[in-house]
């Protein structure tokens, strides 16, 4: 067996992924409306909001940023992009393709753009919106999503949050922090295989699309099919748009109910605990980090650089066959010079301890010299400090 370590998909329970492989019932079923209805209830607690809308909707995560960018923008409207890599990026893209005017605030590679940069940014202009990516997956750096929503109200700007490697990971607290739409997908933190996206969007969200005086210009992902189903289903009602992906939705339920189960402050200080000694072990066996700083590095991922004399294509084929399946880079400055390792969701301590072990097996059998153990050594130290 080996253990898929990298930022989505990630290891799925054997009872989220029975769901999937249960006989599909009618979507209009009563078994079902319950099923869904409970989602979306559960949904809401994982996301710490209590009157956002949530949209469950068979894509992936890039649907759920289509889904905020087609209903939220209208043609001129201003966009700040607070940017700390390619999915920074991705939305920028798509925010402009419904018409935005998007302005993106940068920062090297591994670091983040201060909240006086955006600051500055957000006087320069009158912004409708600004989008955050919390856990930028191909970087590792985590944004300070509180902070910068904060400071988006002060400017009476929506914050749109990209949480698909954050959201069931990461502290995110839509209610108290006044983020106005998160967004993610079933196969990060989420532990569902791939297939939905997920959003919830609150009051101020619904309230400039329900002022929109262009249609919104996605067909698919336009919230006036959607919300009618949605608010149809929650009610414990049958509604129809386009068919449900009736074993995914029911998994999903599944897998609402174990992270509700564990708790969100639990989790969270799990994937802290998980995070820290990921970093802990790659420090610990001399390998940098793209995160230019442990403060701006995420918990749900760990973005080790190859020390010199080993590239990916050695490195990696040999964690495989150790036991692990990692990621190489993704940011096209640093692609070949680094790579990812996922630890969110089910992951556990003995995961990522066999993990670091296999990382060291793989960097060992590439004649990178080091004491064996030293990185597990590390990682073990850090866990029990984090008890
Ligand atoms: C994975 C990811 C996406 C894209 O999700 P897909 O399911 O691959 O479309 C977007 N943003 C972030 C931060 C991601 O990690």
């Amino acid at each position: 067996r080996s253990l898929l370590m990298i930022p989505g998909p990630i290891e799925f329970e054997p009872e989220v992924l029975a769901a999937l492989g249960a006989p599909t019932n009618s979507h209009v079923a009563p078994e079902f409306i319950e099923e869904f209805g409970q989602a979306l209830e559960r949904l809401r607690d994982v996301f710490l909001s209590s009157d956002g809308q949530p949209f469950v909707i068979a894509g992936s995560g890039t649907l759920a940023m289509d889904l905020a960018g087609a209903n939220l923008i209208e043609p001129g409207d201003r966009a700040l992009v607070v940017n700390t890599g390619y999915f920074s990026d991705r939305f920028g893209e798509l925010l402009e393709r419904y018409g935005a005017v998007v302005t993106h605030v940068r920062a090297p590679v591994g670091a983040r753009p201060t909240l006086d940069e955006v600051e500055d940014a957000l006087k320069g202009a009158v912004y409708q919106v600004m989008t955050v990516t919390h856990v930028d997956t191909s970087t590792g750096v985590v944004a300070d999503v509180e902070e910068l929503a904060a400071l988006a109200r002060r400017y009476g700007v929506l914050t749109v949050v990209d949480g698909v490697c954050s959201v069931a990971g990461e502290a995110l607290r839509m209610d108290e922090w006044g983020v106005d739409i998160a967004l993610t997908a079933s196969q990060k933190a989420i532990s569902v295989p791939p297939g939905l996206a997920l959003l919830v969007a609150g009051p101020r969200a619904m309230e400039k699309f329900r002022r929109r005086k262009s249609p919104v210009a996605n067909y698919y992902a336009d919230w006036t099919n959607w919300l009618p189903i949605l608010q149809a289903y929650e009610a414990r009602k049958a509604g129809y748009f386009g068919t449900p992906p009736v074993n995914l939705i029911c998994a999903l339920n599944v897998s609402l109910k174990h992270i509700l189960t564990e708790g969100m402050e639990a989790r969270f200080r799990r994937h802290r605990a998980l995070g820290s000694a990921c970093k802990a072990a790659m420090a610990a066996l001399g390998l940098g980090q793209v995160p230019v700083s442990a403060e701006c590095a995420a918990n749900t991922m760990t973005a080790p650089r190859y020390p010199a004399g080993v590239s990916g294509n050695d490195l990696l084929p040999r964690v495989k066959a150790a036991g692990a399946i990692l990621a190489g880079g993704l940011h096209p400055a640093i692609r070949a010079e680094y790579f990812r390792i996922g630890h969110m969701g089910t992951a556990n301590a003995g995961d990522l301890l066999a993990t670091v072990n296999a990382i060291e097996a793989g960097l060992a059998a590439c004649g990178y010299a080091f004491e064996p153990g030293t990185g597990v050594t590390a990682a073990v130290r850090t866990l029990a400090l984090a008890q």
